[in-house]
């Protein structure tokens, strides 16, 4: 995949972006906002290079210019200029697949191979499930190079591209491209089985949320199979059952799964049997319950799980939503803390990149506060290693273990 200006046949894209931008992406920061760009020498089309230019028109960063998105250039260099040639690329590449090596054995073989801009990869992520890849896009920018972003991932196996919903039009209609289009390898035969911490999983990598697992919570679905022995478990928006099983394996007594999709109950119920041959999976009850979380918390009265975990979807996509979603962390927590049994613990994660971990801390002390009963707070935990986070934006998740020590 080759840079070079001219190939298009015409000037290369050049802008020159506020002095606020600009101090941002020598900060390090990877996105160049629509209203930050002050001029630029020609109108841009998605995909191609944008070359911004600082206040003394000395080279400042080359990135990804997208002409629909708000974020209108994606970093890919910042710093001394120099072509993005084809050799700067396969060592962009490496470098990120080296980030990982030696981070996983054998026991786990789902887990993120790229991971957007924290990796040099602005808006694209890379997921491994067994042999099979999954290939994620959040911006249209990438479509006119997929089939060198596919040869530069190397390797015959699986490549399945998952499309943003923002993008799909684009694809269908600019490049007849679909979600969960096979690109690379024979078609899938069903969801792909992989390995977590040595527990089968299924991942629907066609159709499933993000690219069909939620491999960002692993630390802390194994911290819930350390803390589960002996005690009832309540999964709340537990999708395909990742904490629940992780529990059954860990000697939970009893696991409830609650969601409001019946697809992902139906998924939970088949990684249980996926897992069939440890004991203590095969002898934990299993419950499955589907429904809205807001109104069986508000509708369910009887204090009776030891480990709850909560985990829901993300409740502030934009900045306009924070308000509304630190109301609704709050009922969350209340209802979920309501239901605990003393020495209970609760497990709360929020993915919500707009209301901060700082924020998301306070909003569970203040609801441990509020049940009146002496509480301690075990740990907090961030991102995972193979969701490492550069930049405040991509910073997103954060979870708090609480005590209920009556
Ligand atoms: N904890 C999961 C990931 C949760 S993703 C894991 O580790 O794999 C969020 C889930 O919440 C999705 O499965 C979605 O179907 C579900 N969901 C969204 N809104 C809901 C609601 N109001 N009530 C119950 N489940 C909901």
């Amino acid at each position: 995949m080759e840079f070079v200006a001219g190939r298009l046949n015409r000037p290369s894209l050049r802008l020159r972006v506020t002095a606020a931008a600009e101090n941002r992406v020598r900060g390090g920061h990877p996105w160049v906002f629509a209203q930050s760009v002050r001029e630029q020498n020609r109108a841009g089309k998605t995909g191609e290079l944008a070359i911004l230019f600082d206040r003394k028109d000395r080279f400042l960063a080359a990135g990804l210019y997208d002409a629909q998105s708000p974020i209108r250039v994606r970093v890919l260099h910042a710093g001394k200029a120099r072509a993005l040639d084809t050799a700067w690329w396969r060592q962009r590449a490496e470098e990120a697949l080296a980030r990982r090596e030696g981070m996983f054995d054998g026991t786990t073989t789902g887990y993120r191979c790229i991971n957007g801009e924290s990796d040099g990869w602005p808006g694209l992520a890379l997921d491994r499930y067994g042999g099979t890849l999954v290939l994620k896009l959040y911006t249209a920018a990438w479509l006119p190079r997929l089939e060198d972003i596919a040869a530069l991932l190397g390797t015959r196996e699986r490549l399945v591209l998952r499309l943003s919903r923002n993008i799909q039009e684009a694809a269908a209609e600019g490049f007849g491209i679909k979600d969960g289009q096979v690109l690379r390898g024979e078609p899938c035969a069903g969801p792909a089985v992989f390995l977590e911490n040595g527990l089968r999983f299924e991942a629907d990598v066609e159709r499933g949320q993000k690219t069909g697992f939620f491999l960002d919570q692993r630390e802390n679905r194994r911290e819930a199979a350390a803390l589960a022995a002996g005690r009832s478990v309540l999964n709340l928006f537990s999708y395909t059952g990742g904490f629940s099983v992780y529990a059954a394996g860990g000697g939970a007594e009893s696991v409830w799964s609650l969601d409001i999709s019946e697809h992902a109950i139906a998924a939970a119920r088949r990684n249980f049997a996926l897992n069939g041959d440890r004991p203590a999976i095969a002898n934990c009850r299993h419950e499955t319950i589907q429904a809205n979380a807001f109104d069986w918390l508000r509708e369910t009265r009887y204090n009776r799980f030891d480990l709850i975990v909560l985990d829901p979807p993300s409740l502030a996509r934009r900045e306009a939503d924070r308000a509304e979603a630190v109301g609704a962390y709050g009922r969350l927590l209340d209802g979920a803390l309501a239901l605990l049994r003393g020495n209970g613990i609760l497990i709360a994660a929020s993915c919500s990149a707009h209301v901060t971990a700082a924020e998301f801390f306070g909003l569970a002390r203040e609801a441990a506060r509020r049940t009146g009963r002496p509480f301690e707070e075990m740990k907090t935990t961030r991102h995972a290693a193979d969701h490492p986070a550069s930049f405040p934006e991509a910073d997103y998740l954060k979870c708090v273990y609480l005590h209920l020590l009556r």
